[in-house]
């Protein structure tokens, strides 16, 4: 990845069920058919967006649950992203709880590098399924020092704010440099 070309490869986790594939269609806008947007493999999608008025292209990488025999997808996943968004489902407190178990393993995997996270607490819509409060999600990512939101692709809330969010993340570290 040459970030001299503005281009992040953003990498999606989290436990099966929680909504990684639909978030990320929504924000390749499979759904609207985006010229913008390019499908570039079964599950990862690519996309310019300008955020603050400067443009940035994502790889959106929906290859996590791609597991095969050894983990070698899951493993390569933790290599190469440029950012995460650690996703569970508001309604499902395991989910959540498997969050913070990635979390760990990728601080372990990258530890020199301070990589730009989001936890996001998925179908926020469900409110009478809800197992995990708001102020637990925030508490998390505070120990787990990374940003976070909560978010619906079902009613598309939040979903833009999203990747926006991690688009200026990254650029927060690279002018700090
Ligand atoms: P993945 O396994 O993490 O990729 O999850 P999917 O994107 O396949 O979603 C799993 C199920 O949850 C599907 O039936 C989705 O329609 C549903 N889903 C995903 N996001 C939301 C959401 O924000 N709200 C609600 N109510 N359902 C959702
Ligand atoms: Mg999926």
């Amino acid at each position: 990845i040459d970030s001299g070309n503005n281009l992040y490869r953003v990498v999606l986790m989290g436990e099966t069920g929680v909504g990684k594939s639909t978030l990320a269609s929504i924000f390749a806008g499979v759904q609207d058919n985006l010229e913008n947007c390019d499908i570039l493999g079964e599950d990862t999608y690519e996309r310019t967006v300008t955020v603050d008025g400067e443009s940035a292209t994502l790889i959106v990488m929906d290859t996590w649950e791609n597991k095969d025999e050894d983990n070698w997808i899951q493993d390569h996943c933790m290599q190469i992203g440029d950012a995460y968004l650690i996703v569970y489902s508001i309604t499902d407190r395991a989910s959540f709880e498997k969050a913070s178990e990635l979390r760990i393993q990728l601080r372990r995997r990258r530890q020199a590098e301070d990589i730009p996270i989001i936890l996001v607490g998925n179908k926020s819509d469900l409110v009478r399924c809800r197992e995990v409060s708001v102020a637990e999600g925030r508490a998390c990512a505070v120990v787990f020092d990374c940003k976070f939101i909560e978010t619906s692709a079902a009613v598309q809330h939040n979903v833009q704010e999203l990747f926006e969010g991690i688009v200026r993340q990254v650029r927060l570290r690279r002018d700090s440099k």
